[in-house]
Order: structure tokens, then sequence, then C-alpha cells
């Protein structure tokens, strides 16, 4: 292996890995270092989000979905299943392969665009030099011309209600329960908490949300945040808002959870405690003493739009700097400081990147809200269309929710967009295009979509920004 690099990468999660492949694909040579290591001690590139986070909350998410359909939906289908069981092993397992073939996905496509893997730990000496520690803790320093920091978030710890890895987990170890938990609570509304919570839901845990803030989602458009709310409750996740939790008490009876809401001191008693209070930058001990690179108060590397640090050929991207702590975005960025590395024009959209939370109704949205659109003193107008008349979604089952976009009165443009409902986070990507090619609503209203299809929502809703909207009422 040679020590100098074009390019190395610290971190190889979304941010990190596309990096390291597009510098590759741009001629440099570049190395990848990534310390992760799972909880049977093997070593995998992807990061949280393949190993621990995005891809195995969707496999669990399509698996307990699934169940719950069985249960409640297949006999208005004729289904008629006899006995219907719950084998959690063979769910988990199955997540466990989805994992491994993405992961060592990763491995493959280093090898073919002649990446070098490093698995072990990456410091940033300063001035070109990275130290890297093998997985047998044998030091070496390499160097670069450039290098690039994407050592990614951690889970945010309450000093009140600390991990123990068995009662009280983070988002990981959620995923990883080996029976369904009779009582659980989830400390924290945000996406995380609504995705798990609906998880261990479906396979018949007894799910209390607590969250902090007085609003619920208040990330999302209101409108669409009360439909979300509304389902939620339906499916018997109890959502106790104002809630801050101050306390975590051990027991014979379980782990009980003090907390303060409007009513005064409340206490409950769970079995298992998911805390998903958010994520923080991973930069401890990334950084040697005196290399230029700031970190704020929070962690976060300190980087100019175009993921430049303060320090001369240092980059940074992903969840370890400014923005929403979404892969997609740490991906996007990756790619860019590879390009700008190169040479070559490249720049991330910061005001057209989607959200999604996969829930079951699905809620995704790209731009203002309807709260935002008013307080940026915006003319702005809107026009929102259920599923429930639609062909397709009634032929699914899955007809609940609704699209609302929102746009300029003064030029018509596509300001925002919200979906919730089937396949939200597959529908928003039109709309993202949308917004990225600044097309107006009568765009989107003049393209031919298919019919019988979800997407027809879309049309419709945007027909309904006019009061054109064909199969229902206007509003
Ligand atoms: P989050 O920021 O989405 O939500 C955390 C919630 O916890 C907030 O609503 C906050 O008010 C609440 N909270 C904070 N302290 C609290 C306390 N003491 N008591 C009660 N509530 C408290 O964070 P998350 O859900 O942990 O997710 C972390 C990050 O990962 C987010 O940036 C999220 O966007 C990202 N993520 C994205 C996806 C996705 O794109 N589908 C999935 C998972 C995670």
């Amino acid at each position: 292996m040679t020590d100098s690099f074009d390019v190395i990468v610290i971190g190889g999660g979304p941010a990190g890995y596309p990096a390291a492949i597009r510098a590759a694909q741009n001629g440099l040579k570049a190395a990848c270092i990534d310390d992760w290591k799972n909880r049977d001690g093997s070593r995998a590139f992807g990061g949280t989000c393949l190993n621990a986070g995005c891809i195995p909350s969707k496999a669990m998410l399509e698996s307990t979905e699934l169940y719950h359909r069985a249960q409640v939906e297949f006999q208005a289908h004729g289904i008629l299943v006899e006995k219907l069981g719950l084998d959690l092993g063979t769910m988990q397992k199955r997540k466990g392969e989805i994992v491994k073939q993405l992961t060592g996905g990763i491995g493959a496509l280093f090898k073919a665009n002649k990446v070098e893997g490093l698995q072990g730990r990456g410091r940033f000496l300063g001035d070109g030099k990275v130290e890297y520690t093998d997985t047998g803790g044998k030091k070496k320093t390499l160097t670069a011309r450039h290098v690039v920091l994407a050592t990614g978030s951690t889970p945010i710890e309450l000093p009140s209600v600390p991990f123990d890895g068995k009662a009280i987990v983070d988002s990981w170890g959620a995923l990883e329960f080996d029976a369904v938990p009779g009582r659980l609570g989830v400390i924290g509304a945000g996406v995380i908490g609504l995705e798990l919570g609906s998880v261990w839901r479906r396979l018949g845990a007894e799910v209390t949300v607590l969250e902090a803030m007085d609003q619920f989602l208040w990330m999302a458009d209101e409108q669409i945040a009360r439909e979300a709310a509304r389902h939620f409750k339906k499916q018997g996740l109890d959502i106790r808002l104002g809630a801050k939790v101050q306390g975590a008490k051990k027991g014979k009876s379980g782990v009980t959870l003090s907390y303060e809401d409007k009513g005064g001191r409340q206490e409950l008693t769970v079995d298992k405690v998911i805390v998903c209070v958010g994520r923080r930058p991973y930069s401890d001990e990334l950084l040697a003493d005196g290399t230029g690179v700031t970190v704020d108060k929070r962690g976060f590397v300190e980087v100019d739009e175009e993921c430049r640090t303060g320090a001369k050929n240092v980059w940074a991207v992903g969840d370890l700097v400014r923005g929403p702590m979404l892969a997609h975005k740490g991906t996007e960025e990756g790619v860019m400081v590879a390009d700008l590395i190169a040479g070559k024009i490249a720049e991330v959209n910061y005001e057209v990147i989607p959200s999604v939370i996969y829930t079951a109704p699905e809620i995704a949205w790209v731009g203002k809200t309807e709260a935002q659109a008013k307080e940026a003193g915006i003319d702005y107008k809107t026009g929102s269309f259920p599923f429930a008349p639609n062909g397709r979604a009634k032929a699914i089952g899955q007809a609940a929710g609704f699209v609302k976009i929102i746009a300029n009165k003064r030029n018509d443009a596509i300001i925002g967009a919200h979906v919730i409902g089937p396949m939200a986070g597959e529908l928003v990507s039109e709309l993202v295009v949308a917004m990225e090619f600044q097309a107006s609503v009568e765009d989107i209203q003049r393209t031919v979509h298919a019919h019988p299809s979800l997407a027809e929502v879309i049309h419709e809703a945007a027909l309904a920004v006019d009061r054109k909207a064909l199969h229902g009422v206007n509003r």
C-alpha cells in the first residue's frame, strides 16, 4: 500500500464513501478510512445509514407493516390466513442480510473504482497528514493533497437517562430487540421515534412517546402534522406532547421515567426505553491541535457553502457539518467536494432537499411549509388533493392522506410540496425534480401522469392550486 494519496476521506458512510468513489472516477488516487465496528466485532463500510440506521430500519418497517396488514387488511382482499404468526428471529435475520449485501457492495465498488478502503481510525494531523490506526492498533502517517472529513454523527445521550444497552437503548439498540417489548417508552417524537415506535407498535408493543415540544412534528407542514397525528393516534401510538423527561429509575417492574408536563410531575413505567432526541456531530478525536479546522460549540466542523473548512485543502461533509442530518444531503456534498477537488463545477442546492419519514402513512416534503412561506412574506397559493378518490390508492388499499402544493402567486413557481400517503417518499421525487428545474404549477398541470397511478394525486393537487381539480372538491 502506498502512503500518499490525492484524496483521503475519513469516514465511510453515505457522505464519505461516495466522495472517495467520485474522486477515483475523476482520476484521483483516493483512500477511504472507516472505523465502523459492528456489535459482533465485524467491520463494514456504510456508516450509521447502512449498518444501523436508514437501511435496517426500512427493512424492519417493511416487515412489520406487512405483518400488520396481514392482520387487519388481508381479509378484505379475500385472503384468509388461518393462523398468523411472528418469527422475530427471521425478521431480524432478513434485515441483517440486506445490511450485509449493501455494506459488502461498498467494498466491491471500492475495488471496481480503485479506491483504497482502509478499516481503522483516521485522525487529521494538519498539513496534508493523516494518522491511520489499523484494526490491530498499528499507526501509520499517510499524506494527501486533499482531506475530506466525513465522520458523521452519533446519538445524543440524555444525562438523566443514560444508555445501558439493554433496557435503555439508542436507535441502533432498538433495531436489535430479540423480543417484542410489552411496554415501550420512546423519548423524542422525531423521525426516529416515530419510525421505531411504529415498528414495535405493529408487532404488539404498547408504545408511549414522550416529546418535549408542545407542537407535534414541528418541522413538517402543520396540515400534514395534524393528519399524521390523527393516524398515529388511531394506530395506538400514545404521543404525549410537552413532556420533558427528567430521569429514569430501573426497578423490578421495569424502567420508570419521570417527566414534567402541563399537569406537573408524571411517571411512566415501561420495559424498554428508546432515547432518540437527536444526533450530534461525531468530531471526537478527529483533529490534532492547530490543524486550522474549526469546530463550533456543538461539535460541528465549520464549513462554507462548498464544504471548505478553514484549513486549505481540507473539506468536511455530511452530518459533521451544518444542515439537515440526512444521508442524501451528505452524499451530494461528498460528490460535490470530489468534483471541486478535480477542478469541476459542482454545487448542492440546499433549498431543494427532500425529507421523508417512513411511517404509515409515509410523510415526505421538499421546500417550504405554509408557515415558512408566510414568514418569508411570499404571496402564495396552495392546492391539496386527497388519495381517497384515486383508483390506484383504492386498489392497493392505502388511500389515506393527501398531497399539498404551495406556489408563489406572482410567478406560479412551486416553492413547497408535501405528501402524506402511500409511497410518499417515492412520489415526492417528481416534485423535487420540478423544483430543481424551477417548474411552475402549470408545468405539472400540463404533464401527462399515468393512469391509474398514485402520481395522479400530485397532478390533481397541482390542478387544485388553480381550483381545476377534476375528481374532487378543490381546496
Ligand atoms: P430529531 O431531531 O428528528 O427528533 C428528536 C426529538 O426529540 C425532537 O422532537 C425533540 O423535541 C425531542 N426531544 C429532545 N429532547 C427531549 C427530551 N428531553 N424529552 C423529550 N423529547 C425530547 O432526532 P432523531 O429522531 O433522534 O433523529 C436524528 C437525526 O437522524 C435527525 O436529524 C433525523 O433527520 C435523522 N434521521 C432521518 C431519517 C429519515 O430521513 N427517514 C430517519 C432517522 C433519522
